[in-house]
């Protein structure tokens, strides 16, 4: 299938290609049906390893099956847990990448999104869980079902990490209408 260029998920996946190399350890913090989990297990390689996060079994099943239907890719350890509770998978300053893709999936039931608190408190810790040089992608999707109070909730958040440690950037789809989805890139410097 053709990807769109233009598309938000091609956007990022752009800049965390140039982060992960072979033999890296990475979270997908929204799994979801497994397209950004795929994406950093054939990074990773064999020798790497990806830990995969959702709350919905659903997500699980279907991540499996892709994976399944793919070669040479990480070992991908799939969990049925918060991303809340990351920090209980992985050591401090072991990870090379962490992507959240927030809200709910287009296909399934929107009242199962994620929620600023949950967000925040992953953000905390999939920070420290980042060794230096390290990024989180994050994508975050407002109006409609998403409603703006997660948005607003990361965006101060993020505003407010000490930037000697942090390098916060953001990037907009100016002219397109509506509520546009806002990928962020946060490296550990
Ligand atoms: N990246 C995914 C893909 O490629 O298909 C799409 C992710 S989708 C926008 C957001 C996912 O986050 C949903 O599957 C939802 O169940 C999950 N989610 C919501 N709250 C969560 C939490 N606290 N921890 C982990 N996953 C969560």
């Amino acid at each position: 299938k053709k990807t769109n260029p233009y598309q938000v998920t091609e956007w990022y996946r752009s800049v965390i290609r140039t982060q992960i190399k072979p033999g890296d350890l990475c979270i997908d913090a929204t799994m979801g049906n497994g397209r950004d989990t795929l994406f950093l297990s054939q990074l990773a390689g064999p020798s790497g390893c990806v830990l995969a996060f959702d709350i919905q079994q659903a997500a699980l099943d279907s991540t499996k099956a892709l994976l399944q239907e793919h070669e040479h890719l990480a070992p991908v350890q799939l969990l049925l847990d918060s991303h809340a509770h990351m920090s209980s998978y992985a050591d401090p300053g072991t990870v090379s990448c962490i992507v959240f893709n927030l809200g709910y999936l287009p296909s399934g039931d929107h009242s199962i999104a994620t929620h600023k608190e949950s967000t925040i408190v992953a953000l905390e810790q999939g920070l420290e869980l980042l060794k230096t040089g390290g990024c989180i992608s994050l994508c975050i999707y407002s109006g409609g079902d998403s409603g703006f109070e997660e948005r607003d909730g990361v965006l101060d958040y993020l505003k407010g990490l000490d930037s000697k440690k942090y390098l916060v950037v953001l990037s907009c789809y100016y002219n397109r209408p509506n509520h546009p989805p806002i990928p962020v890139i946060i490296y550990k410097m």
